[in-house]
C-alpha cells in the first residue's frame, strides 16, 4: 500500500529526463531521492504529482493508477525550496487559502489552523505578516501550509536548501520528528547526501534519469553497489586492482600490495578502501609507508590525507590521535571491515 512508480519514462525532445525509474513508497515511509542536479528529481515529482504525463509506464496509488487523475484530484501535497508562500498575505491566511479552496468551512479553517500551527510550533503567529518572518519561521509555515489539507503524499524539494547549515540541521531534526509523529508519507528530494541520509527510511539514488540503488541509509552507506554511488557519497578512496584465487582464497593485487578479500572475483576491477579502514599502530596484515599530506579538523573524528605508494588517500581518526603533516608513519588497514570490491 502506498506510491507505487512502475518503470517510468519521460523524454523532453532529445533529453532523456526519466529513464525506467520503478521504486515505492510504503504508507507511512520516508523515501528520500537522492542525485546530482539534473539526474531527474524535479521531473520525477511532477510526474507524481500529475503536472507531466509520462511516456511510459505507472504511477500508482495503492495499487490503483493515477495516470487518468487530474494533479488536483491525486489528494498529494508539495513543498518547494523557495516555500512560494503568498508576501501579502499574513500567516493565517497562507494556510488558511487552501483549506478553503477545498471548501472547508470557517470553523472547520479555524481549528486545522491551530492543529497544524502547534504542530510546526508557530503557535499563536496567525496574524504575522510573512516578511517579518526569519528563514526558519517562513520554511515551518510552508511546512504547516502543506500539511493542512492532510496530504495522503508529502513530496518535499529541496526544501532546506536555501538556509544556512546550522538552521538546516535544526529543521531536519524537527522536520523528521513531525513527518514521523504523523506517520505521513513522504518523499524528500535533494542532492545532499547528508540530508537524505538524516530524514529517510529509506533512500533512491539516481543519476541520469536512472535509478542506481534503494535500501535504507545504513545499507546505501555500508554497501555502494557502483562506482558512482561511492563517490557521490564522498567514499573515494578508490583503487584500481586485478583480483586472482590463490589456495581457494581472493587477492587483490594494487599499488598498495596484495590485498586479501571475502567473497569470489577474478580480472580487473575497483577496490573502495573505506574511510575509517585506517589505523595508527604498527600491526596487521596490511601494512602501509604513508606520508600525511593534510589533516583537518572536524569536531569528533579529524580527516587526514596521506599519500601512499603514490595514491592520495583520505581516512578518518578520532580528533585525538597526534598527526604532523609532513611526517612519515606506518598505517596497518583492515581489510575485513574496511576493504570492499566495486565493479
Ligand atoms: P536539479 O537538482 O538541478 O533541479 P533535477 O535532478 O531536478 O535537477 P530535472 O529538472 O528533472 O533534474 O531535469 C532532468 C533533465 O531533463 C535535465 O537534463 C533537464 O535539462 C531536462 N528537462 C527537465 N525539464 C525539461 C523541459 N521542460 N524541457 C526540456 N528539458 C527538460
Amino acid at each position: 500500500m502506498g506510491l507505487r512508480i512502475d518503470q517510468v519514462t519521460k523524454a523532453f525532445g532529445g533529453t532523456i529526463a526519466l529513464d525506467g525509474v520503478s521504486f515505492e513508497v510504503e504508507s507511512g515511509e520516508i523515501v528520500a531521492v537522492l542525485g546530482p542536479s539534473g539526474c531527474g528529481k524535479s521531473t520525477l515529482l511532477a510526474v507524481i504529482a500529475g503536472l507531466e504525463r509520462p511516456d511510459t509506464g505507472d504511477v500508482a496509488w495503492n495499487g490503483e493508477t493515477l495516470l487518468g487523475t487530474a494533479p488536483y484530484l491525486r489528494g498529494f501535497g508539495l513543498m518547494f525550496q523557495d516555500y512560494a508562500l503568498f508576501p501579502h498575505m499574513n500567516v493565517f491566511e497562507n494556510i488558511a487559502f487552501g483549506l478553503r479552496m477545498m471548501g472547508m468551512d470557517k470553523s472547520q479553517v479555524n481549528a486545522r489552523l491551530e492543529e497544524v500551527l502547534d504542530l510546526v510550533g508557530l503557535h499563536g503567529f496567525e496574524k504575522r505578516d510573512i516578511s517579518t518572518l526569519s528563514g526558519g519561521e517562513q520554511q515551518r509555515v510552508a511546512l504547516a501550509r502543506s500539511l493542512a489539507p492532510r496530504p495522503k503524499l508529502l513530496m518535499l524539494d529541496e526544501p532546506l536548501g536555501s538556509l544556512d547549515r546550522t538552521l538546516r540541521e535544526r529543521l531536519l531534526f524537527e522536520l523528521g520528528e513531525i513527518l514521523r509523529n504523523l506517520r505521513q508519507t513522504a518523499i524528500y528530494v535533494t542532492h545532499d547526501q547528508e540530508e537524505a541520509f538524516a530524514i529517510a527510511d529509506r533512500v533512491v539514488v539516481m543519476n541520469e534519469g536512472k535509478v542506481i540503488q534503494v535500501g535504507t541509509p545504513q545499507a546505501v552507506y555500508a554497501q555502494p553497489t557502483s562506482l558512482f554511488v561511492a563517490r557521490f557519497l564522498g567514499l573515494d578512496n578508490l583503487i584500481r586492482g586485478v583480483a586472482r584465487i590463490q589456495d581457494g582464497a581472493t587477492l587483490i593485487d594494487t599499488s598498495l600490495g596484495s590485498i586479501r578479500v571475502d567473497g569470489q572475483f577474478e580480472g580487473e576491477l575497483t577496490v573502495l578502501i573505506r574511510p575509517n579502514a585506517a589505523r595508527l599502530h604498527a600491526e596487521g596484515e596490511l601494512l602501509l609507508k604513508a606520508q600525511l599530506l593534510e589533516r583537518s579538523f572536524r569536531g569528533t573524528i579529524c580527516r587526514a590525507t596521506f599519500l601512499i605508494h603514490g595514491e592520495r588517500l583520505r581516512f578518518e581518526f578520532p580528533s585525538d590521535v597526534m598527526l604532523e603533516e609532513g611526517k612519515t608513519l606506518l598505517l596497518s588497514l583492515d581489510p575485513k571491515s574496511a576493504v570492499q570490491v566495486l565493479r
